[in-house]
């Protein structure tokens, strides 16, 4: 009695409000990386520093990264569609791939960067007042979109813009490097920068490792966490009519996790009685779990973990013709209207309905109910045959 039920969700309301803050947490940290790139152009070329250069660069860089994260929050907020049956959260996932890869660049650059001020300290140069004034600004800002996204990004549950929180905590983090390194000059330990530089570039390392890696393993289909794996599994034991599941299966598509799973209702309720509790089994998951936006439950009326068992069986077209033939020649067998087919496993149970007319009291029930099993003992595969007088 298989039954499946799954509709993809179209346009869920939650959908478009967690677009909406990515979205407002962006544009405003794009506001900011506008504003930063352009006074560290100004001052770069204004006091002739470089490095402020190198900074403006950066900051334009980062607009770009901004513009990634605001078209992946767009996309994956859309409703499933033809070609994306399942959803568009895992553009997010390849969204927050890049991210962390550019954030394992930024932290080799930095990295490189500092180990050639300290191997030829010459280099090392202390960076004008103009930015040290650059630098407290953007910390002071980056500090704060930094806190901004990573709220906005948990509460979403989007991967995504955690990875744009970090990437803006790195620039907050580099600016507090040249501040490290003024500091460090003016009491006469220009090595602080470069080490200080070092150690933040390996905090940056495991943070885009981190994102690289959860965000690479959602694209591989791993599973949900454990907890959440057995909260899954709880809330649909707790369905009326659920006798037992088998092969649960979950995964990641962005902020979202589909679920597909076997559930074992006892085998004589009806089709639609099972669909029922499929849907049910459904509704439960996405109310209960936040986390879960879909569910494909197929109803099982046995274990049926192991493939092999019942896969030869007969369908009914094939069945019902051995079984009419069969019983052929007992009178008023013509005139069964419904016949009821039971598989378990590799044995089949037959449900015979006749008119009860044929059946004016108990002892010719029961004489032509006898007539008719016995035959149908030697059909393969059936073990029990039941016969019922309907009016
Ligand atoms: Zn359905
Ligand atoms: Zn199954």
């Amino acid at each position: 009695m298989p039954a499946t039920a799954s509709r993809p969700e179209a346009g869920r309301p939650e959908a478009s409000d967690r677009y909406q803050a990515g979205r407002r947490v962006t544009l405003i940290a794009a506001g900011i990386n506008l504003f930063l790139a352009l006074i560290k152009f100004a001052g770069g070329i204004f006091a002739h520093s470089q490095a402020l250069i190198a900074d403006a660069i950066d900051s334009t860089a980062d607009l770009f990264s901004d513009m990634a994260v605001l078209y992946g929050a767009r996309q994956s907020a859309r409703a499933p569609d033809a070609k994306h049956p399942y959803g568009h959260g895992r553009i997010e996932t390849l969204v927050s791939v890049f991210l962390g890869g550019v954030l394992l660049a930024t932290a080799a650059g930095i990295s490189l960067h500092a180990a050639q001020r300290l191997l030829d300290p010459e280099q090392i140069l202390p960076p004008g007042p103009a930015a040290l004034a650059v630098a407290v600004v953007a910390i002071a800002l980056k500090e704060w979109i930094y806190r901004y996204t990573l709220r906005v990004g948990r509460e979403t549950r989007s991967r995504m813009l955690e990875a744009n929180a970090w990437h803006q905590r790195t620039d907050s983090i580099s600016s507090l490097v040249v501040l490290t390194g003024v500091g460090g000059s003016l009491l006469g330990m220009p090595y602080l920068d470069p080490v200080a530089a070092i150690g933040v570039s390996v905090l940056i390392a495991r943070v885009g490792w981190e994102l690289l890696w959860q965000s690479a393993s959602e694209l591989a289909d791993s599973a949900l966490a454990r907890e959440r794996v057995a909260a899954i599994r709880r809330t649909i034991r707790d369905v009326e009519g659920v006798h037992g599941l088998h092969m649960l299966r979950t995964r990641r598509a962005g902020p979202d996790a589909l679920v597909d799973v076997h559930v074992q209702v006892n085998p004589h309720i009806s089709v639609s009685e099972g669909h029922r509790i499929a849907e049910h089994i459904r509704e439960r998951l996405i109310r209960d779990l936040d986390e879960v936006s879909d569910v494909l439950v197929h109803i099982d009326t046995e274990d049926d973990q192991s493939f092999e068992r019942g896969r030869t069986l007969p369908l009914r077209a094939d069945l019902e013709r051995q079984i009419r033939g069969t019983i052929a020649d007992v009178p008023g067998a013509e005139q069964v209207r419904q016949v009821l087919l039971h598989y378990d496993a590799d044995r089949i149970g037959v449900e015979l309905h006749l008119p009860l007319e044929l059946a004016p009291d108990a002892a010719a029930a029961r004489s032509l109910a006898e007539r008719l099993k016995t035959p149908l003992y030697d059909v393969p595969h059936v073990v029990d045959v039941a016969v019922h007088f309907v009016i």
